[in-house]
């Protein structure tokens, strides 16, 4: 079997060409040109397996494509104009007028704001706890067409146990999405373990350098093509040739980055967490023995995403950190090269952070590729600051 750092560097090596460039060209078209109208016909009629028109495929993002769904497992890959084009694409082709989705109730904002407005399209939603999987039977409705969660979660990274969910989805012929986008396909293989899609956000750890906005579903070739057919045909969120071939550029580097970030980001959590200004570390390398078990089974390395409570409720503590802060930025994503910080409260969300069972002085971490020392001192010194 190839390594995923093989999967990663390798060449297209078509060498029916005059010549092979070692990065491949950006295949910058909207749409391709036939010699006659047979040729044309021909391939209009199986559009998902030619080249028509950039909406549907091209040849720069087929090459990322290929290399995604090998790294996942999966027989296939679409990419999206982002990872949210990506997860509207599988809602809108998955799910029908009166079906129920089951969904954790620790997921990225924006897909529970899209679960929420399928209501207008007759599709409801409950977000349930799906780390007490004995529970979940319960949560299943007749209607319950699909399961979608992260793992780990967004705002407090638990991990859940991939294999059972899938299991008992299986036995009640449901879907089930995972969004694997904090662990990477270098660090977690969903599919693996009976997930049925996974959605990746482009635009983090695969893109690697915060200069694109992406998205990829991988999965079955049956489930991709019929999200091709109609999320990706006709919601039309289909990614540029460059922001495909900016992906392929940080694809070769990933395996890389994603190994120095998992040592990175446990030596900033082991370098702040006996810091007593810090009230909470949510991240799985320092979870309960649920999730040191679960990152067992399912990761083979950390993401180095995570937040921290800070051991305040004074929101002027919580400003005058974040703004201390030199070497972290803030901002929203991560993923990217640079460390980031970004508080949950907003001044004016109490409700919703108390909905979601956040703290007020909840603040999301991203650790990135500075050193991790600069990182800790940084931290260190912004606290002094606050506190
Ligand atoms: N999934 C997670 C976990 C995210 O954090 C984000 C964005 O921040 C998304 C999905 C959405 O991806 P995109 O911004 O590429 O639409």
């Amino acid at each position: 079997m190839k390594k995923k750092e093989d999967i990663c560097c390798e060449i297209v090596k078509d060498t029916s060409k005059k010549y092979v460039p070692m990065s491949p060209e950006i295949v910058q078209t909207s749409s391709f040109y036939y010699p006659t109208y047979d040729d044309f016909i021909a391939v209009s009629e199986d559009e998902k397996n030619n080249y028509v028109y950039t909406r549907g495929t091209n040849p720069t993002s087929e090459i990322l494509e290929k290399k995604l769904a090998q790294l996942e497992n999966g027989e296939k890959c679409k990419l999206f104009a982002s990872g949210m084009g990506a997860i509207s694409a599988i809602f809108f082709t998955l799910l029908r007028h009166g079906d129920h989705v089951l969904m954790a109730n620790t997921v990225y904002g924006e897909t529970v704001a899209l679960a929420k407005y399928m209501e207008k399209f007759g599709v409801t939603c409950d977000r349930v706890d799906l780390a007490a999987t004995e529970d979940i039977a319960s949560h299943i409705k007749d209607n319950t067409r699909l399961i979608y969660f992260e793992s780990p979660s967004s705002q407090k990274f638990e991990l859940l146990d991939l294999a059972v969910i899938s299991a008992i989805a299986k036995a009640n012929h449901i879907y089930t999405v995972i969004d694997g986008t904090w662990a990477s396909p270098i660090f977690q293989n969903p599919l693996n373990h009976g997930i049925d899609l996974v959605v990746h956000s482009l635009s983090k750890y695969i893109g690697g350098h915060s200069d694109l906005v992406g998205g990829a579903v991988i999965g079955s070739n049956d489930l991709v093509d019929e999200i091709f057919a109609h999320g990706h045909q006709s919601l039309g969120a289909a990614i540029s040739p460059f922001n495909s071939w900016l992906a392929l550029r940080g694809l070769r580097t990933l395996p890389v980055r994603m190994k120095h970030l998992d040592e990175a980001v446990r030596t900033v959590i082991d370098g702040i967490k006996d810091d007593d200004r810090i009230a909470a570390i949510f991240h799985p390398y320092c979870g309960n023995s649920t999730q040191q078990a679960l990152s067992q089974t399912y990761l083979s390395g950390y993401g180095s995403l995570l937040a921290i409570d800070l051991a305040t409720e004074d929101f002027d503590k919580l400003l005058n950190f974040v703004n201390a802060l030199e070497i972290v930025s803030i901002g929203v994503s991560w993923g990217g090269f640079e460390s980031l910080a970004l508080p949950a409260f907003k001044g004016n969300n109490s409700e919703k952070l108390a909905e979601r069972g956040l703290s007020p002085s909840h603040i999301r971490l991203y650790v990135g590729l500075e050193h991790p020392e600069s990182i800790i001192s940084d931290i260190k010194q912004a606290l002094d600051k606050a506190f």
